[in-house]
């Protein structure tokens, strides 16, 4: 970051993107001073070279920026104390995406970056997009809330693209984000119970494609229906989305293809049958906001179907690991709650489910309509219980108590199925932490125990 070269800038929070928000600006010259509640990440900023002191006695007066983390709360429940000295002083509070697209300005107006955010699909969809651009041999700068810190990435330059994942926090310290494409795919409650909350949740996200070039937004929930029509009013162009209808002007699915239209011509773009990493529904609205941003840099669609056909996928999500005569073993550890067990078992027919662990408020209770899918299910963790009950005289159950019995069970029983792809399914609709530190200690047991079965191979769809 050069652009703030000899200024005073404060940084809060020293993890991961706080720490290569400090190096950035201590390598550009700025006058750095930074500070963490927490004395071991201090410490280790320290030892990197970064100047540090408790910032609470200092006079903000003359500083530039309080840069900080996104994990520090803003508002709710009440401001941190560094907020509360810098809105005293008076100087911005912005986050690292901020300062990325102040530089980018700077140094190389123009060049291309995406911006991706909405309540669920960002990493999938990000991922694709930066798979698709590399795919087509393009120099790809990947991360932001899905891995590495936007100023660890290499700076802006036109010949390279920043492909970023934005989450809520990051945009609400991003005042003047301007995305070359800004992609907005969806907004739900997510945890949020009060109104005004989600309004203001809204509000933050709609600020990523009211700064682009060209908005790319998912229009089947209310909520990014009614940003896009105002986009439309303030002349930004609009690409929609929809996995439930056509749009005049956007990129639709129906049955897996999809389809784009301009002023109501419509053209097949592609077929998402056959490509594993991007099944059900949820992954068609992901891969349409993913065509309709490398269509907006001016990706042919030869390279788009490329990149489609060769999508690895995401760990963790619907992943598949591998297949056993006719039976395929799907890791979607990432499944958390029953809203994402839902999207993983709307996708397959005839289901041998993995599921339990930490089990959060209502259980699977808001599952039932796709209990008739479920061959059989294999119950771990603390849930065991509760969803036994859930399923009592609909689903046959087994307590397999944990990830090794419920494995070898479930694959023994789908190796036994007629059915054309039985599938056994990590899917837990639960938290993890009864039995492991998190979702993706969780995936990996299970990947291991699957390809350590008689005839497992690496998977190629
Ligand atoms: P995020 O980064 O927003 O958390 P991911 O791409 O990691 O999203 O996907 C996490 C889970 O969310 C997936 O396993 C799937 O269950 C669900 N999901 C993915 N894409 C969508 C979508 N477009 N709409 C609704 N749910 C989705």
């Amino acid at each position: 970051i050069t652009s703030l070269a000899g200024k005073s800038v404060a940084v809060f929070g020293l993890g991961g993107s706080g720490l290569a928000t400090a190096e950035a600006l201590v390598a550009g010259g700025a006058k750095v001073v930074a500070w963490d509640d927490n004395a071991d990440s201090v410490a280790k900023a320290a030892a990197a070279g970064i100047p540090t002191a408790d910032l609470r006695p200092i006079d903000f007066a003359g500083f530039e920026a309080l840069v900080l983390s996104p994990g520090v709360p803003l508002t709710h429940p009440k401001p941190h104390w560094t907020v509360e000295l810098a809105q005293a002083a008076g100087i911005a509070i912005i986050g690292d995406i901020e300062l990325f697209c102040r530089e980018r300005r700077a140094i190389a107006p123009g060049s291309p970056f995406i911006a991706i955010t909405g309540t669920n699909g960002k990493s999938t969809t990000t991922a694709l997009i930066a798979h698709m651009f590399r795919t087509d041999g393009w120099d790809v700068q990947l991360g932001g809330n899905i891995g590495t810190a936007i100023l660890s990435l290499a700076p802006p330059a036109r010949d390279r693209i920043h492909i970023v994942e934005c989450s809520s926090f990051q945009i609400d310290l991003a005042p003047t984000i301007d995305p070359t494409v800004g992609v907005l795919l969806n907004l739900t409650e997510d945890h949020l119970d009060r109104h005004d909350t989600m309004e203001r949740y809204a509000a933050i996200k709609a600020r990523l494609v009211r700064g682009a070039g060209t908005a790319v937004v998912g229009v089947d929930d209310e909520w990014c229906s009614a940003i896009a029509s105002d986009l439309d009013k303030r002349g930004t162009p609009v690409e929609r989305i929809s996995v439930h209808r056509p749009v005049a002007n956007g990129f639709f699915a129906d049955k897996g293809r999809i389809f784009e239209a301009e002023d109501d011509a419509i053209r097949e773009i592609a077929d998402l049958a056959g490509i594993g990493a991007l099944r059900g529904v949820h992954n068609a609205q992901n891969a349409a906001a993913a065509i309709a941003a490398a269509r907006a840099i001016g990706m042919s669609d030869l390279s788009i179907l490329e990149g489609l056909n060769s999508f690895p996928g995401l760990a963790h999500r619907m992943e598949g690991v591998t297949r056993i005569g006719k039976v395929l073993f799907v890791n979607d550890s990432k499944a958390t709650n029953a809203d994402a067990a839902e999207k993983a078992l709307a996708s397959f027919e005839r289901i041998y489910w993995i599921a339990g662990g930490k089990a959060k408020t209502g259980g699977i209770t808001s599952l039932e309509p796709y209990f008739p899918r479920i061959a059989k299910a294999y119950l771990i963790g603390a849930a065991a219980e509760e969803f036994a009950a859930t399923l009592a005289g609909k689903v046959e159950t087994v307590m397999a108590g944990t990830m090794d019995v419920a494995v070898a069970a479930a694959a023994q029983d789908a190796a036994r199925d007629g059915a054309a792809e039985p599938v056994v399914l990590l899917s837990p609709a639960c938290a993890s932490y009864d039995q492991y530190s998190n979702f993706e200690k969780r995936g990996d047991h299970f990947r291991s125990l699957v390809q350590a079965l008689e005839g497992a191979k690496p998977l190629v769809e």
